[in-house]
């Protein structure tokens, strides 16, 4: 009878995990311990998870964090990883401020590169999103506070590839999807995407503002998966195997289906997001949030 005792400070403690990790998700300032994803790719866990990808003379970093303070630990963490690596390469999954605002924060000669789409939404929208995060709270305002974001070193428009000795990294763009720009770091050898927010793990899709289209993420999804993946590192999820590709596409069709089918029958966004996102709850009662409601809006906006 011992079992019937546990089993509910076992959900307890399990619940209390799953909030502590979400709210360590959400938590602005990143620390400097490191994962190992694959065998060249570490990952601070945090608010992002940033991507360090170690070569024999080089090192790429994927994403900054929120605000030059979280940059300079980036930098920091990657010089430690390979103090003997001369060159320091930045990328940036999307130009979101805690993805692309840490940039002032990284050292004099780091090489910036992002591909063209991505930064001609920055140029476009990325002093609107950093006042809009600034306003979210004061650490977040003291975070973001003056900073100014510089043109990229190279810009490239569907591939760039970037040899850092003994591993090579293949920054893609393959089009819309969270955002216009959406950029995704393929690593060789280790077969390992860093994936951004176009590829999560048990997370809502969502599209913000004229960014993709949920047609468009599925394209790209598509040609995600004639990669040959092992390992999946999202930016704001779980570090997983190649089968989170599979899993985002049957998620995102799923919930774009369902609207669809719902839209036919003349029921309004609101309704339809309801509904689809309370068949969600049923499907995956373990996952933080279920909330489709955006998502199902941008279906219903879809051309
Ligand atoms: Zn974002």
């Amino acid at each position: 009878m011992q079992r019937f005792r546990i089993l509910p400070a076992v959900l307890a403690l399990t619940v209390f995990a799953a909030s502590a990790a979400f709210a360590q998700m959400s938590q602005p300032i990143l620390g400097e311990d490191t994962t190992k994803i694959s065998d060249h790719v570490w990952a601070i866990m945090g608010y992002p998870n940033i991507a360090i990808i170690v070569g024999g003379h080089a090192t790429l970093v994927v994403d900054t964090g929120m605000g030059p303070k979280n940059g300079a630990t980036v930098a920091r963490v990657a010089a430690k990883l390979a103090p003997g690596n001369t060159k320091l390469f930045l990328t940036t999954t999307h130009f979101h401020p805690e993805h692309a605002a840490g940039e002032p924060g990284f050292p004099a000669g780091t090489i910036l590169i992002r591909n063209a789409v991505q930064q001609q939404e920055m140029e476009k929208h990325g002093q609107e999103m950093m006042d809009m995060f600034a306003g979210r709270s004061a650490e977040m305002k003291g975070l973001l506070d003056g900073v100014k974001l510089r043109p990229p070193d190279i810009t490239f428009n569907q591939e760039a590839t970037i040899d850092l000795g003994g591993v090579t990294a293949r920054l893609l763009w393959f089009g819309g999807a969270h955002t216009k720009g959406d950029e995704l770091t393929w690593v060789e050898p280790d077969r390992t995407l860093v994936s951004g927010d176009v590829v999560q793990n048990k997370t809502m899709p969502n599209i913000y503002g004229d960014g993709g289209t949920p047609a468009s993420w599925l394209a790209v999804l598509d040609k995600i998966a004639a990669l040959n993946i092992a390992h999946v590192l999202p930016d704001h999820s779980a570090p997983g195997d190649g089968s989170l590709v599979k899993e985002e596409h049957d998620l995102i069709s799923e919930i774009r289906t369902r609207a669809l089918a719902l839209k036919k029958q003349g029921i309004s966004a609101a309704d339809a997001g309801k509904q689809v996102s309370a068949a969600l709850k049923a499907q995956h009662p373990d996952w933080p949030n279920t909330n489709a409601g955006a998502f199902v809006t941008s279906v219903y906006k879809e051309p």
